[in-house]
């Protein structure tokens, strides 16, 4: 693996949407690495309430915990308009959230995690960060093939090879469900971090602000929101393992 003194293993990038799976990721980079900086993706999202929950996700985490202040450096916006222009997708255009004949759902972006990590890793390879973090999960993944663990890994070992730096790339969430990523956030900041995530995440498809529930703000129905909520009252109903 090609090695440089300027990208380092205790610098992380992480892949910051303002969702509940990226906000954990956030979390989790927190209470591991030295230096942790964001990046969020505008490429045309057909609502941008997740992208304007970022910075009030981000100020709750240093509220939260002093030492994860020290360690959040600067956040990143990367435009990419013509992802959202190619592609026929649920997310960008006007097209029924429905399965789609080929087996996935209509708000499956061909390609979007592979460059999302491309462009992060062009990204850390100035910033300095050998580490890029993704909230992708193969449990509740909605059959993504670009949220696969191999899609992944593969991809990490093409861009430290194409870019001759040594990148990383951790997805904390791959192979635990929704429930799970709630104890996750329990066991990174307590009840103040299920909090935050409840009141300043974002999941819903539908970009639905207006309607709160107890796992937080959205429209109850869209698959975002099921999995959300079904996450949240398998969490509350206390029948995951959580560690001592
Ligand atoms: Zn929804």
């Amino acid at each position: 693996m090609p090695t440089d003194t300027n990208i380092t293993a205790a610098k992380a990038l992480v892949l910051f949407s303002g969702g509940q799976d990226s906000t954990v990721c956030l979390a989790w980079a927190l209470s591991r690495y030295g230096e942790v900086e964001t990046v969020g993706f505008d490429y045309g999202q057909a609502h941008h309430i997740e992208l304007e929950c970022r910075d009030k996700v981000r100020e709750g985490l240093i509220a939260l915990n002093p030492a994860w202040a020290e360690k959040l450096g600067p956040d990143h916006m990367i435009a990419m308009p013509e992802l959202g222009a190619i592609s026929d997708t649920a997310l960008t255009r006007d097209v029924a959230i429905e399965m789609g004949e080929n087996g996935l759902p209509t708000t499956f972006v061909p390609g979007r995690n592979l460059l999302f990590f491309t462009y992060a890793a062009a990204l850390g390879y100035r910033r300095g960060a050998g580490v890029l973090v993704g909230g992708m999960c193969e449990t509740d993944y909605s059959g993504y093939p670009d949220c696969r663990n191999d899609t992944l890994q593969t991809l990490a070992t093409a861009i430290t090879f194409g870019m001759d730096r040594g990148f990383s790339i951790e997805t904390p969430l791959m192979w635990i469900d929704k429930a799970a990523t709630w104890v996750l956030a329990e066991e990174l900041g307590g009840a103040a971090l299920v909090d935050l995530i409840i009141r300043e995440t974002h999941s819903c498809y539908r970009g639905d602000r207006s309607h709160f529930h107890d796992w937080g703000y959205g429209c109850g129905s869209c698959p975002a929101c099921e999995l959300r909520a079904g996450g949240y009252e398998r969490y509350k109903a206390g029948s995951l393992p959580r560690k001592a």
